[in-house]
């Protein structure tokens, strides 16, 4: 029987909540899987064993099924006709053991939305996290369904891969068996004309495994970093959580159109191609230190994740939290670990703040979804990992090894939910986390407020905490909230060192005794929990701690206080910028005895947008064209203060070395770039069009464009820089966002609207679509122009992307989340495109639900 069944499930959606979990009712022994590919015409041969379980509250047999062509279906050798929904089958079934057998006919070359079985640059390849697989054939196609795959692939491609070992390969077939059970969305497949880097690795227990990194011809020299990342990521799971891998070989592949990061599928992990190829000439820094990060985050999946998987998708953080955490550690441990925390800290302000304080809020396991694609969030990875983190503050290094041991052993080969991670805390340590628990259920970030009182040698700190009310949940419950305070003494000394106040109650004081003096506090030392402190405190005992504090987080905090008090001032008052702060960078820009990384980061002024949220949160409302004229004035104030000296700290912060990307020289080259930065106020461009004529590698090439840009400059060189590298898929993308990045506002939406007329600009390629429109997004004064011309142009090309695309468009929706913030004018014209957008004709289910979330706000 044949039923053609090509068109897309309806658009009225469905609510999942995480109640109302069951679990199938059959397992499932083992699958082979046949493909044959042709590009717009592969058939997928599925022959699955299922055995009922007895029992089970819901017996039905369904398999999820998208897109599918349905030529043939069989059980036990027998011709059956199922009936077919869009959504996937149902049939009836025997009461024992029995085998499934269908074939389906899939349209890879077609797909667009670049999940599921696609084509990217001539290759297949797969994307399957989260609901891709029900695309490629029909299957139970949820994570706590976990089986033995072999997959045959026919074809005429050179290299064919997929998940686990290569059992055999002749011309036109290769045959993979991954020995072990997973869920379907971990499965891969790659084929194409690819060429490998390759490597080995011997693990602690002896199992020498290859390794291979698969590109593109021509991309052969962009691999080496990636393997040594690859390779210190295996070492560091050994040593830091004694994990070692499990098969004998694992493949990397670099895709071009993909639209995640990357993916950890069994022994074929998957990466857009932005997340693994580096070269010293093409790629910068922050390149190099993000793919190192996240080669280690997939590698590390395949404990957390793939050997430990989650039961539902609700449990996404039980796995993306804890690797997040995970790869943090190891960040930590390659470079440096004050800088890691401030920089996770200054991402998750930036991301997961104004999320979590919005229309968009939800707890970090949610409870309820309609598309699962909208939850791999801020939240669910970020502050899921911030959970980690408070975790192992409040029960300490040991106890945390001796959980996480116990959590391996115990659910090693299972599909798990945040219950079980907890339980194996409690059985750990003895501690009842079910006030801790709330961290997953309860979505907002908390305040906490601080009030002190010094008598008689006793000193006390009392603080309150509140979340305000976010969609769904009007009332909060007081969280565990661990505090390191530490204390210093009127000459800068400290005089108790860090301790961590474990708050339990709404309002708690803490107190410490035995003190000469009124001490200064040094409060949520490396950021020990994602809240708000909000704290009444003078711009001099900032400035105290910004040249005190023991707690590099705390200094740097110091620091950006300083700085955005002062703008906030100039916003609100007109006041000119702030002397003492001044003072204290230009001391510390000076101070030779500080890492070279932290002193880039204290010459970081906080962004925009931060302003714009700070701004609301003491309920103002940000002028976007106000806050881009403050940080405008407060720089060029402090370039000229520090006019004598820029030349020679310039001169002195060159790296002239031959380029590495190891994070001292990484740091050296941060902290000269922001030094150029206030030099080319002064100097019209001249030190960054030398830079850029001299310049041998991509960091500091992009930081001379850059800055050109900014100083309206930059014409030749930006040509010459196209010229250059109009080739190399990567580099454009860099050279697309910057000139919007750095446009003025009023010349923002202009810039990126010609650029999306540019012909290189593409909506099939994701990376290409976020280098414009993230960049139009990421510019606050220049997408909230109160000509409203971002807004629109943005909306323009989210309903191009939708029939295409639908998971990006989504995830891009957020670029309004923070709509409330603004005037009233402002909220009307975002208003006016989210309803445009909301009312398109077939707007998918994925967009759909996210501008609906946005406009109920
Ligand atoms: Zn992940």
């Amino acid at each position: 029987m044949t039923a053609d069944l090509t068109q897309t499930p309806q658009q009225t959606a469905e609510t999942f909540y995480l109640k109302d979990y069951t679990p199938f009712g059959f397992e499932v022994e083992s699958v082979e899987l046949t493909f044959k590919l042709a590009p717009s015409a592969t058939r997928v041969v599925s022959k699955i064993c299922f055995i009922p379980k007895p029992g089970t509250p819901d017996p039905r047999f369904f398999l999820h099924g998208e897109m599918l062509k349905l030529i043939s279906a069989r059980i036990d050798g027998v011709d059956v006709a199922p009936t077919v929904t869009p959504e996937g089958l149902t049939c009836d079934v025997p009461q024992q053991r029995f085998v499934w057998e269908a074939e389906v006919e899939i349209d890879p070359a077609g797909n667009t939305a670049l999940e599921g079985l696609y084509m990217s640059g001539g290759m297949y390849c797969t994307q399957c996290e989260a609901e891709g697989f029900r695309k490629i054939t029909y299957y139970p196609d949820r994570p706590d369904v976990m089986s033995i795959f072999t997959v045959r692939i026919e074809g005429d491609e050179e290299v064919m891969l997929s998940n686990g070992n290569p059992i055999s390969k002749s011309d036109g077939l290769a045959v993979w068996q991954d020995p072990w059970p997973k869920p379907a969305y971990l499965f891969a497949l790659v084929a194409g004309d690819l060429v490998n880097h390759p490597d080995t690795f011997t693990t602690k227990s002896g199992r020498k495994v290859e390794l291979n990194i698969w590109v593109r011809h021509g991309d052969e020299d962009k691999c080496a970093f990636g393997m040594e990342a690859l390779k210190k990521s295996m070492t560091w799971d050994e040593q830091a959580y004694g994990r070692e891998y499990d098969l004998d070989i694992f493949n990397i592949v670099a895709v071009d159109d993909f639209n995640m990061g990357a993916m950890e599928n069994k022994g074929l992990n998957i990466f857009n191609s932005s997340c693994v190829l580096a070269s010293p000439e093409t790629s910068t820094d922050a390149n190099f230190e993000r793919i190192e990060a996240i080669i280690a985050h997939e590698y590390f999946h395949n404990w957390t994740g793939n050997r430990i998987t989650c039961r539902d998708w609700f449990q996404l953080c039980l796995k993306e939290g804890l690797t997040v955490f995970r790869d943090s550690q190891f960040t930590s441990d390659m470079r440096s670990a004050p800088v890691k925390r401030i920089s996770d800290v200054i991402d998750l302000r930036a991301r997961q703040f104004p999320e979590d304080q919005g229309p968009l809020s939800h707890p970090v396991r949610p409870e309820e979804f309609q598309e699962i694609n909208n939850f791999y969030t801020a939240t669910v990875y970020e502050k899921g990992a911030e959970v980690i983190g408070m975790l192992k503050r409040l029960v300490g290094d040991a106890d945390y090894s001796k959980a996480v041991d116990l959590y391996f052993e115990r659910h090693d080969g299972q599909a798990c939910t945040i219950e079980d991670w907890l339980k194996v805390f409690e059985d750990a340590t003895g501690r009842d986390l079910g006030q801790f628990k709330r961290w997953y259920s309860q979505a907002g970030t908390p305040r906490l407020t601080v009030a002190e009182s010094f008598a008689n040698g006793t000193y006390t700190l009392t603080f309150e905490q509140s979340t305000a009310p976010t969609p769904g949940q009007p009332d909060k419950d007081p969280r565990v909230i661990p505090i390191a305070v530490g204390l210093l003494g009127a000459n800068g000394d400290e005089i108790r060192q860090t301790q961590v106040l474990e708050m339990t109650e709404a309002k708690q004081s803490f107190t410490f005794e035995g003190l000469a003096t009124k001490p200064v506090p040094s409060i949520l030392r490396e950021f020990s929990a994602p809240v708000i402190l909000e704290r009444e405190t003078s711009n001099a005992e900032r400035a105290f701690l910004l040249a005190h504090d023991t707690d590099p987080f705390n200094r740097w905090e110091a620091g950006n206080a300083l700085a955005r008090e002062a703008r906030v001032a100039m916003v609100l008052e007109g006041a000119a910028p702030d002397a003492d702060y001044l003072d204290a960078l230009t001391k510390l820009l000076r101070d030779d005895t500080l890492d070279p990384a932290f002193r880039a980061l204290i010459l970081q002024p906080p962004s925009q947008s931060d302003i714009a949220q700070t701004l609301h949160e003491r309920g103002h409302t940000p002028d976007p064209q106000k806050i881009y004229d403050a940080a405008e004035t407060l720089a060029q104030t402090l370039a000229q203060q520090l006019a004598d000296s820029l030349p020679r700290l310039y001169a002195d912060t060159t790296v002239t070395e031959a380029y590495t990307p190891d994070a001292v020289s990484a740091g050296n080259r941060a902290l000269n770039a922001r030094i150029l930065t206030l030099l080319t106020r002064l100097d019209g461009g001249e030190q960054a069009a030398r830079q850029y004529e001299t310049a041998d590698n991509m960091t500091q090439q992009y930081s001379a464009l850059a800055n050109l840009m900014k100083a309206e400059k930059g014409t030749v060189q930006s040509q010459a820089f196209f010229d250059q590298w109009q080739d190399d898929r990567l580099v454009m993308d860099k050279w697309f966002a910057l000139q919007i990045a750095m446009a003025v506002p009023e010349a923002t939406a202009r810039t990126a609207a010609q650029l999306t007329r540019h012909p290189l600009f593409t909506l099939k390629n994701p990376n290409r679509f976020r280098a414009v429109m993230g960049a139009l997004a990421g510019n606050h004064a220049g997408f909230h122009h109160a000509n409203g011309a971002g807004y629109q142009l943005l909306a323009d090309n989210l309903i191009a992307l939708d029939g295409l695309n639908p998971q990006t468009t989504a995830r891009m929706c957020t670029a309004f989340q923070s709509w409330k913030r603004y005037d009233n004018d402002r909220q009307a014209l975002i208003a006016a495109q989210l309803q445009r957008i909301q009312t398109t004709a077939g707007l998918s289910r994925d967009t759909n639900e996210m501008v609906s979330r946005i406009l109920d706000a």
